[in-house]
């Protein structure tokens, strides 16, 4: 398909989703119970660089699980799979996000959903003064969307005063071992909720997609030489996207690769990351969520695109 072809597919895959009624913004951090349920924006940007939007694309929305992907990826790169695997497992949970529970090891299903996103917390830079490990994530997102991520402080205040429930898998999980020795649990919470509350739009997170889609490489700027360089090592890139294909959707993570087979990632913001290998990153957002948690009007966006363009992975080529 034409590159020509494939923005009009968007363009109108934009449309169709928009008159979308369904699904209720999340209320149980009660600053994002404020989100307007009209919010749409759909961007795309190829592995060329070549960039599009639709909608409200230059509204800033807070990334929420979508930061979970960067954050395994930091923890990666700093200590190796091997040793980030000892605190958090591989598999899709089957429960909702933030559900009360472990996996037979008594250590986090997964890092994409919330107690797997407090692990890799914990992995990052735990020696370090809180502000410089925040800066260690901030400074990611730049360097993988080409753009300084902006901060919601009331999110953040809104979250860290919501947040039994997360406190109580921390704990829990401390009770079961999980963490690495001497993990300062508080740090750790307070790097998570920074983390769910930086912000960006649609168009730079889909940017950052589309880094994750071109080998690591940020499609839309150059290195002082001139020279693209690879924001991450290609294991680590790897080993993201594995999640993001079986884990990356809460408990629809089954069905989404089954229908749309392609790394994503959702966010309570409604904010949707999708990635297509080798060739574009996409962000939707749209803040009305179904029972899972997803946008409806992201995942029906990825569904449709799904059934007029063959991208699925699996697709027979
Ligand atoms: N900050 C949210 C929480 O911890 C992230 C969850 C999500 O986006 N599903 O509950």
């Amino acid at each position: 398909m034409s590159p020509e072809s494939c923005l009009n597919v968007l363009e109108e895959l934009y449309e169709r989703q928009r008159p979308l009624a369904e699904g209720k913004v999340a209320t149980y951090i009660p600053q994002l119970a404020k989100a307007n349920p009209n919010h749409w924006a759909v961007a795309v940007c190829f592995a060329d660089g070549r960039q599009a939007a639709w909608g409200d694309t230059d509204e800033s929305f807070c990334l929420q699980s979508v930061c979970k992907p960067v954050n395994y990826c930091l923890a990666l790169e700093a200590h190796g799979e091997a040793r980030v695997h000892e605190h958090v497992g591989f598999e899709p949970s089957g429960q909702v996000f933030n559900a009360l529970t472990l996996n037979p090891r008594g250590l986090p299903h997964n890092p994409l959903i919330n107690a797997g996103g407090i692990m890799c917390c914990s992995l990052i830079a735990p020696e370090k003064p809180l502000h410089e490990r925040f800066e260690l994530v901030s400074d990611f997102w730049q360097r993988l969307s080409g753009a300084t991520p902006g901060f919601d402080n009331a999110v953040y205040q809104s979250e860290r005063q919501s947040a039994d429930r997360n406190r109580a898998l921390t704990y829990f999980m401390r009770e079961q071992g999980a963490f690495p020795p001497h993990t300062d649990l508080e740090a750790t919470l307070e790097l998570y909720f920074q983390s769910c509350s930086l912000t960006l739009n649609a168009r730079e997170l889909a940017v950052a997609a589309a880094t994750l889609a071109n080998r690591g490489v940020c499609p839309v700027k150059t290195s002082d030489a001139g020279v693209q360089e690879a924001q991450l090592a290609p294991r680590t890139l790897r080993d993201c996207l594995t999640v993001m294909a079986t884990c990356g959707m809460y408990n629809f993570s089954g069905e989404f690769a089954f229908r749309i087979g392609l790394p994503a990632k959702s966010g309570v913001s409604g904010a949707l990351m999708l990635v297509v290998p080798g060739v574009m990153g996409l962000a939707l957002w749209s803040p009305p969520l179904d029972n899972f948690g997803n946008s409806v009007r992201g995942v029906e966006f990825c569904r449709q695109l799904v059934e007029r363009i063959p991208l699925h992975v699996f697709e027979p080529r």
